[in-house]
């Protein structure tokens, strides 16, 4: 069934665990997502990028991301993943996504406010939550110049965001990057600690793939309420697929056994989450 963003997030704040956002690319990863969400009785939320329409047109992915949360045996929330066109953030809510974020962290701070109140009012509207991201999760490749530090979350502008935003969940800085990892991450858990402790609204954590189980466990033990996965699970897909090629294995069962890769990725997370059986 389909559900909000708070709703979740408020079940997860309350028992102490997180839920996990897998962004779809494919079918195949729309099945192997939602499978292991049944068979773990875990709530998801699922995900699109505004990144990858070029890959997988809106159109298509919100057809099959709707009728996935409608037919699910656990509740999934749809969710529009680091929306920075407020027309394309909008046509997500008209489809009927549950959630969007809207993505203004690379902006200066009063611009990023200005913009996440604009997307916050007129979702609210609709009936449809919000996420926006306060400090700055870079990009592996993109932002490796260094001064991780300067992206990081303060504390003291959390709740100052999140009034002058409305926002009803906050994506945090504390030493996450997008994509593959180039080195170790140091993540920031006293920060994570401080933030927590003072938060008006939910927190997210991005950047998730490659970080370690332990990171996983100590950040949702630190307040982490919603985990964004993605790249982990298109290199399972993509591990698959060389293998198959290598062993000259079917394109169908290339297809099943990358839906499965996926599901193995997906299913390993809720785990860690703590999600298992909070459907
Ligand atoms: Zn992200």
């Amino acid at each position: 069934m389909l559900v909000s963003l708070k709703d979740i997030l408020k079940k997860a704040n309350e028992g102490k665990y997180a839920v996990g956002l897998f962004n779809m690319l494919n079918l195949e990863m729309a099945r192997g997502i939602i499978e292991a969400a049944e068979e773990e009785a875990s709530p998801v939320i699922l995900g699109v990028a505004e990144v990858h329409l070029p890959i997988i047109p809106f159109e298509y992915a919100s057809i099959i991301m709707t009728h996935i949360a409608r037919n699910a045996s656990v509740p999934v929330c749809l969710h529009f993943d680091h929306g920075t066109d407020f027309d394309k953030i909008m046509a997500a809510a008209d489809a009927g996504f549950s959630s969007v974020m809207y993505d203004g962290s690379a902006l200066p701070y009063e611009e990023n406010v200005r913009n996440t109140r604009r997307v916050c009012e007129a979702a609210h509207a609709k009936g449809v939550d919000v996420e926006a991201e306060l400090g700055h999760v870079g990009t592996a490749g993109v932002d490796d110049s260094g001064d991780y530090e300067s992206m990081y979350t303060e504390a003291e502008q959390v709740n100052k965001f999140i009034d002058a935003t409305g926002v009803d969940a906050l994506a945090v800085a504390i030493g996450t990057v997008h994509g593959q990892y180039r080195k170790t991450p140091h993540l920031d858990l006293n920060r994570l600690a401080n933030i927590y402790k003072i938060s008006k609204r939910p927190l997210v954590l991005h950047g998730g793939s490659g970080l370690s189980d332990d990171d996983f466990i100590n950040t949702v033990k630190g307040g982490i309420r919603k985990v964004n996965i993605c790249t982990e699970m298109c290199l399972a897909e993509n591990r698959v697929y060389g293998e198959g090629f290598q062993s000259g294995r079917s394109f169908e069962a290339n297809v099943v056994a990358a839906k499965d890769a996926v599901k193995e990725v997906v299913k390993n997370k809720i785990r860690l989450f703590g999600s298992s059986a909070k459907a």
